[in-house]
């Protein structure tokens, strides 16, 4: 339960697979920009964010919900990671990028998450 959030998680393979074999190109965990987005795509000013929903609270998705043992400090954890990345969020959209943000639910399904990609890359 301690894990710390990682760089290449499944899902973000998931959907850098997709990216690749698409054509796009994208840079990782881009350090200079608020929040070291996940994938970062320059020509379109686009940034994609790959939320873990236990860590991002996920609203309405049952991979959200608290451990039982020590429910402050988890709820107290997650909360800031929640205010942090929407603070992350704003301050990108004031630089001018388009913030999309891919649950980690939403890239279990292989179809899905293309169609989904595909709607974040045509808006
Ligand atoms: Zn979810």
């Amino acid at each position: 339960m301690a894990r710390i959030r990682s760089i290449g998680t499944k899902p973000e393979m998931r959907i850098r697979k997709i990216l690749s074999t698409s054509g796009y190109r994208y840079r990782l965990h881009v350090k200079k920009l608020p929040g070291k987005p996940d994938i970062v795509m320059g020509k379109r000013k686009l940034v994609i964010y790959v939320n873990g929903c236990f860590w991002h609270q996920h609203p309405g998705c049952k991979r959200q919900s608290l451990p039982k043992t020590n429910e402050e400090y988890w709820s107290t954890k997650l909360r800031r990671n929640v205010e942090k990345q929407w603070m992350d969020i704003e301050e990108l959209k004031r630089l001018g990028w388009n913030v999309a943000i891919i649950w980690e639910c939403e890239t279990k399904k292989l179809d899905s998450l293309k169609t989904r990609l595909k709607e974040i890359l045509s808006e």
